[in-house]
């Protein structure tokens, strides 16, 4: 780890400027090897000094008071250790909402921007949605979606009482307190009624390779959000079948799934009774979502008549 030598380079002169201590942590950043320094260097620069982005372009001779030097040192130092930028400054913007994260958390991903555009195209044209949102986390799939559907309600489930703790907060702070209800449970085992559409994003990585991910998410985000078991699937196997049981008629099932998992998932999807399963990529061109249909009533009727009167509430 480079940091602790790194940390003697950043000590920034007293006098300072936006545009030199700029300067430095992007090289810092650089020469550490992070993917966007220059951005990563601006956006650590407005939280320490709480001068937007804009300020620092206008007003780039300004010098750093003390106060935000040290912070803005600190700031580096964790950076450096690779603690994600969203987890220093407290929030991370998903599709245009910017969600408070937790320790119980998983960071939100740009990647999972495809299931909240998938699921509103899924749901378009329907009247006051019922959504569920299966391992919720940070709330931020519910609340993105929440946020472009105007006449949804949403809950979102999770195992995790500290994740629910901050997706409710992320739901009030965001205006959605009346449309967002939040409760621990696990996977869906609690939950009676009966949904239009159910989105998840479950942990879904192979045991055996959460410590080759990057160490932003192998030491940062939760293991229990990342660990899907020796083959990655264990928590579909749980929340498929159940999902199945908690669709209204003709709801929607919307899945991330792994780069490599859209068969198998797929193939778990199909067992349980869903219909009409497709993969969907991401702007990377990796499969990145699954979608499925549950059984319309007539069709759940013919095949189970019985099953389908003890399934309804
Ligand atoms: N997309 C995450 C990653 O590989 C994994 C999230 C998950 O398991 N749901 O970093």
């Amino acid at each position: 780890m480079r940091a602790p030598e790194t940390a003697t380079d950043l000590r920034f002169p007293a006098s300072a400027s936006l545009r030199e201590a700029r300067a430095l942590l992007a090289r810092a950043f650089a020469e550490a090897g992070l993917d966007a320094p220059a951005l990563e260097a601006r956006r650590l620069l407005s939280a320490a000094t709480r001068l937007s982005e804009e300020d620092q372009l206008r007003d780039p001779a300004r010098e750093l008071s003390a106060d935000q030097r040290d912070t803005l040192w600190a700031f580096a130092i964790r950076r450096l250790n690779r603690e994600p930028l969203g987890r220093i400054v407290g929030t991370r913007s998903f599709y245009g909402l910017d969600i408070r994260l937790g320790d119980q958390t998983l960071e939100p991903r740009d990647d999972s921007e495809i299931l909240v555009t998938t699921a509103l195209e899924r749901i378009a044209g329907k009247r006051s949605p019922r959504i569920l949102d299966a391992g919720t986390g940070s709330g931020c799939l519910l609340l993105a979606l929440l946020a472009n559907a105007p006449g949804a309600w949403g809950m979102g489930i999770d195992v995790s009482a500290g994740a629910i703790a901050t997706a409710r907060d992320n739901a009030m702070r965001l205006g959605f307190g009346d449309r967002a209800a939040f409760a621990v449970g696990d996977w869906l085992s609690g939950v009676a009624g009966r949904f239009d559409l159910i989105v998840a994003n479950p942990p879904y990585v192979r045991r055996g390779d959460i410590a080759g991910l990057a160490p932003e998410v192998s030491r940062f985000d939760p293991r229990g959000a990342l660990d899907g078991g020796i083959d990655g699937l264990d928590h579909y196997r749980v929340l498929v079948p159940q999902a199945l049981e908690c669709l209204a008629a003709g709801g929607v099932l919307v899945l991330e799934i792994g780069a490599d998992q859209a068969d198998m998932v797929g193939a778990l999807v199909s067992a349980a009774g869903l219909e009409d399963v497709v993969c969907v990529r991401d702007l990377g061109g990796r499969d990145r979502v699954l979608t499925a249909r549950g059984p319309d009533c007539d069709a759940a009727y013919d095949k189970n008549p019985l099953g389908m009167l003890t399934r309804s509430r």
